[in-house]
């Protein structure tokens, strides 16, 4: 085994699970969560589930399982090159997305603006929620019983309103404290991947030009030097060099810039990691080239009118289950009925969340459509 940092979440500075476990045999405690996320329901899920493009688009557009792995992939790279915990990293990349809706954001905001009385909708949260008590696989336990350190890297965001309901994990965000640099790679990583894989399926989908991104310096820089270097070379081939190019540019900026704020910052220990402000990150030009090629696919891509017509679609068909299971919860499945009785809500809420876009769209069908419909 290669060497770790002393400031890498280890199986010693770790503050375990919330139901206490004998020790896992040939794997580590954080290769064990990565296992049971893999094998949950809710990961298997995220092949149906899109941030972007709906499902049935094309079988080409990248999916929240393919981004779930493109962002592991990222995270582990990073992560092994600065020493640090590479199973964390994936495990908390793997686990990331979880608790997203179907329909990608616009799915996410309705649901929101649905939840808005009761507690809202957030999708962080809702990850939270999925590992820690709406998995139903163990005989001991509800959820996961992931680490203290993976569950507090899939918890990305939360507000203080919120964070005062939860146990130890809520602190940071009362406190204003970082979580460990594995959850701050995979973070970073998260935003590494879908910058580039947007770009890529914009292209592909038609919806953005690669005339338009010669604007956007990021792209333009290695765009031109892939373009100069193979004359003729085909515009996919072109498209795929200049990103696995990006890709690599953004890892590499990413490392020597972290570690050199670590060293500035004179890291030691995991508790130093806490105390300290967030050391991964670009370096300054850099970030100014992410934000630019972010800026770029919001007013392009994320609101091209294609892009807006589905969001519509996509809203209005939370909002219409939502509504309609509000007013009625017999027409639940069994298994939620039980917890409307608790908390009615989020238990409509927890329904629509855990369902991909596929199945959204068929169970509106089966309850709003006049015609007959097969099952
Ligand atoms: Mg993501």
């Amino acid at each position: 085994m290669f060497e770790r940092a002393a400031y890498a979440v280890s199986e010693l500075n770790s503050k375990g699970r919330r139901i206490q476990e004998s020790a896992p045999v040939g794997r580590s405690e954080f290769q064990r969560d990565r296992d049971r996320i893999i094998h949950s329901g809710a990961f298997r899920r995220l092949e149906y589930k899109t941030q972007v493009f709906v499902n049935h688009e094309g079988d080409l557009f990248r999916t929240r399982l393919t981004h779930s792995i493109e962002v592991s992939q990222i995270a582990r790279s990073i992560a092994r090159r600065l020493k640090l915990n590479e199973d964390l990293a994936e495990a908390i990349s793997l686990a990331h997305d979880l608790g997203h809706t179907p329909f990608g954001h616009a799915g996410q905001d309705a649901l929101n603006e649905c939840m808005r009385e009761h507690g809202g909708f957030e999708h962080n949260l809702q990850s939270l929620r999925v590992v820690d008590t709406l998995e139903e696989r163990y005989a001991e336990f509800d959820g996961l019983n992931l680490t203290f350190e993976t569950r507090s890297g899939i918890l990305k965001h939360c507000s203080k309103e919120n964070a005062v309901h939860l146990d130890e994990l809520g602190e940071r965000f009362i406190n204003n404290t970082r979580p460990s640099l594995e959850a701050q790679i995979a973070d970073l990583a998260d935003e590494i991947a879908y910058n580039n894989h947007d770009v890529d399926d914009g292209l592909r989908s038609g919806l953005i030009t690669l005339e338009q991104l010669e604007d956007v310096p990021l792209m333009a820089s290695h765009l031109y030097k892939v373009k100069s270097e193979h004359k003729g070379l085909p515009e996919r081939r072109v498209v795929h060099e200049t990103i696995r190019r990006m890709i690599n540019t953004l890892v590499g900026d990413v490392i020597a810039n972290s570690a050199m704020q670590i060293k500035k910052h004179q890291i030691e220990t995991l508790a130093d990691v806490y105390a300290a402000p967030r050391m991964l990150a670009f370096s300054a030009e850099m970030a100014e080239q992410q934000k630019a090629m972010k800026a770029f696919l919001r007013s392009n891509l994320y609101r091209h009118y294609k892009v807006l017509r589905m969001s519509s679609k996509a809203k209005r068909v939370i909002i219409d289950l939502f509504t309609v299971f509000m007013d009625d919860t017999r027409l639940l499945p069994p298994q939620f009925q039980a917890y409307a009785e608790k908390d009615k809500p989020r238990a409509v809420a927890d329904y629509i969340a855990g369902m991909t876009d596929r199945y959204a769209v068929r169970e509106h069908r089966r309850i709003f459509a006049i015609e007959e419909v097969s099952e």
